[in-house]
């Protein structure tokens, strides 16, 4: 099953919007896998990011989610990467459409509120590193009434 990692960013935590994106993930269909509140070092956070290292904007985003604890999911799900993203919206608020996360509950991109994989293998990469025990799968009755 195609799995991806979903983040609530500290933002996104404080502002009591956990419930909000959770459910909108419950309520498309998707399996929630795994769910974890943590308050992440700046390590770690390094290591997510690792491929925008160089970018300007890089030490600025480390600070923000230095700024509170987390909540990291896995969702399971047909096509669950991509369409998680859209849910999510663009990586810029301002460019989100309405009825996504992003175009909802939020202005800034360095203020997003949420984290989601942008391909299948970085989602694994995601998911080894925020949850080193594994991720254990589990069977859904619901799964007749939403896949054909
Ligand atoms: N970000 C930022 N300024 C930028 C671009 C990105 O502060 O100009 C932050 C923003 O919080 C974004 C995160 O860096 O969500 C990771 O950037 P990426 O390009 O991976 O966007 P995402 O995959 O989160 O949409
Ligand atoms: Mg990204």
């Amino acid at each position: 099953m195609e799995r991806t990692y979903i983040m609530v960013k500290p933002d996104g935590v404080e502002r009591g919007l956990v419930g909000e994106i959770v459910q909108r993930f419950e309520k498309k269909g998707y399996q929630l896998l795994a769910l974890q509140l943590l308050h992440p070092t700046k390590q770690h956070l390094e290591q997510h990011y690792a491929d925008l290292a160089g970018k300007p904007f890089f030490p600025k985003l480390i600070n923000y989610m230095l700024t509170g604890p987390v909540v990291g999911m896995v969702w399971g799900g047909k096509g669950v990467v991509k369409t998680g993203r859209v849910m999510l919206g663009a990586t810029n608020p301002l460019d989100s459409a309405p009825g996504t996360i992003r175009g909802d509950y939020c202005v800034d991109v360095g203020k997003n509120l949420c984290h989601g994989s942008d391909s299948v293998e970085s989602a694994e990469k995601e998911i080894a590193l925020w949850f080193p025990d594994g991720v254990r799968a589990y069977k859904r009755h619901v799964d007749s009434l939403i896949y054909e």
